[in-house]
């Protein structure tokens, strides 16, 4: 991964949208709260972490509702995924980061392989971020997912390699 400024609304906004009209289908409300944050993160990888947890908190869950929110925590911005869905029994529950761990009673009828938090789980780690989960059986999920939050001058120090960059391409190049 390559550790750069994101602006997590960039990711946010097109996620949200991709899953709004599943939402709607399965008549789950999809509630997201991402503000303007700007976390330090690889944005190929946060996307895929987030479409994976996101994707299941959607497909597990029958009725009730999805619910993004971010909110600061010191350094870190504390974003986390809540569902109103089945939940996962405690014995169980380090398990689902397994590859193809799928936990029967709620997998059954829905398509996966059981490797999307197996990848959520090894992007995290090779990130340096911190990922949580808590659930309760009958009562729903949360994920919680800490990212450094990037300071004022990392986002000065982003902006000046982006413009040397503008200011280096040959003038011929531009038409
Ligand atoms: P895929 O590889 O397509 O993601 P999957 O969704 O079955 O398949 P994971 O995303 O790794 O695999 O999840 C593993 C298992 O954990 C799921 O099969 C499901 O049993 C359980 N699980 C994951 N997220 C939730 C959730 N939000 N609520 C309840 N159970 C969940
Ligand atoms: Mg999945």
């Amino acid at each position: 991964p390559k550790i750069q400024v994101v602006t997590l609304k960039s990711i946010l906004q097109p996620l949200t949208d991709e899953f709004s009209w599943l939402a709607d289908q399965k008549q789950l409300k999809l509630r997201t709260h991402f503000g303007e944050w700007q976390v330090q993160s690889d944005s190929t990888y946060l996307r895929r972490i987030l479409q994976n947890i996101l994707s299941n908190a959607i497909k597990y869950t029958t009725s009730g509702q999805v619910m993004l929110s971010c909110r600061k925590r010191g350094t870190q911005l504390l974003l986390q995924i809540w569902d109103t869905g089945p939940g996962v029994a405690e014995h169980e529950l380090k398990r689902i980061f397994d590859d193809f761990y799928r936990v029967d009673s709620t997998a059954r009828g829905q398509q996966g392989v059981g490797l999307g938090l197996a990848v959520v789980q090894r992007m995290t780690k090779l990130l340096g971020h911190k990922l949580e989960v808590r659930s309760r059986v009958g009562k729903g999920t949360v994920f919680s997912l800490y990212l450094p939050l990037a300071s004022e001058q990392a986002i000065i120090e982003e902006k000046a390699v982006a413009d040397s960059q503008n200011a280096a391409l040959p003038h011929w190049q531009v038409l």
